[in-house]
């Protein structure tokens, strides 16, 4: 990737209103506090030049990486030679018809669970904790407490990468455990269409601070982390095999299996990517040998090119 180029989609994202940093760390971009910098981060500010700017960097042959809120991202420490493309608040516009909310990728789970609350619209609380953005969460078929996003999708507008913008229909969208069909990359998404069922307000806000308390009281909220570090093995818990295991509490630098919840690598300060990766790969050793079972890492990882 040369200055040249980088400096192309530069003048083009800036066309477009877009907003662009240089050298930007991606450690503030991540909710683990973790990575190295980027040449150039661009803030998605339309639908159609999001998909205008990645046919560009499709025919230029450039590296480029889709961003929500990074919550579920681990990214090496180092410079990290791709553009970023950070879908958030300049793509963040939710609306309402008929119980069908439309949301673009860059709206916080949060805010559209607020939104669908207001509006008195049920289905949607079981994401109002998830710190991640509707991209994000589309993306991973993101879920918590029995819900999961595949149970309220009607339909996903994204692009591919030669810049074409369509709508899929939920059939079409592949949705499993921690998986739907842009898992595998090629899309960015741009927007969705929920559809909920009218509730009652004040339930609804019960079940969302009711959801909150368990989250405090269970996960280590106070630390930074990308979440739940291992995705759920087949007939098993996660956090509880670790536990099982002696591992609660195991750290590497300042990575930690969290003491309050073993699911959970946490930083507790300034852990590098490495320490991160350490303790992840002593934890799937000694379940894999103690237990029989192999854990899959459910952040997705960002390594220097
Ligand atoms: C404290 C904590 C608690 C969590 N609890 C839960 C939970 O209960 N349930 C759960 O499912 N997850 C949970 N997570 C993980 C995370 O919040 C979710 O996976 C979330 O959906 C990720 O969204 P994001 O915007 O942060 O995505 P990012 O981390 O920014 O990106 C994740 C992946 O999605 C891709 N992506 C993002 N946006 C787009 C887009 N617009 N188009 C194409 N690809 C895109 C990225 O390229 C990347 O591969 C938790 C995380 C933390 C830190």
């Amino acid at each position: 990737m040369t200055t040249e180029q980088i400096n192309k989609i530069k003048e083009l994202a800036l066309s477009f209103g877009f907003e662009c940093s240089e050298n930007v760390p991606l450690s503030r971009y991540t909710t683990f506090g973790i990575g190295g910098a980027c040449p150039l981060m661009i803030e998605a500010g339309s639908e159609q030049g999001t998909a205008e700017l990645v046919r560009e960097m499709t025919s230029e042959k450039l590296p480029f990486y889709i961003i929500g809120k990074g919550s579920n991202l681990l990214v090496e420490d180092g410079d990290i030679s791709m553009i970023f493309l950070h879908m958030g608040k300049a793509m963040s516009d939710i609306s309402e018809e008929n119980g069908v909310i439309t949301c673009q990728a860059g709206a916080a789970l949060s805010a559209v669970s607020a939104f669908a609350r207001d509006k008195g619209l049920t289905g949607l609380e079981f994401a109002y904790g998830i710190p991640g953005n509707i991209g994000g969460a589309v993306f991973m078929n993101a879920g918590a407490y029995g819900g999961e996003m595949k149970d309220v999708i009607v339909s996903v507008t994204a692009c591919d990468l030669m810049g074409n913008i369509r709508e899929f229909p939920a059939g079409e969208l592949d949705f499993g455990y921690r998986h739907s069909r842009f898992s595998a990359g090629g899309y960015v998404i741009l927007s969705a269409r929920l559809r909920l069922t009218a509730g009652d307000k004040e339930k609804i806000s019960e079940r969302m601070a009711e959801l909150t308390r368990m989250r405090k009281e269970k996960q280590p909220l106070e630390y930074r982390s990308a979440g739940s570090t291992f995705k759920r093995p087949q007939g098993a818990f996660a956090a509880q095999l670790i536990e099982e295991c002696g591992l609660k509490g195991y750290s590497c630098g300042d990575a930690q299996v969290s003491e309050k919840h073993s699911g959970f690598v946490i930083n507790k300060g300034t852990a590098s990517f490495e320490d991160v990766m350490n303790v992840i790969e002593h934890v799937k050793k000694t379940v894999s040998l103690q237990k029989g079972i192999s854990l899959e890492c459910e952040p997705e990882i960002i390594r220097r090119g």
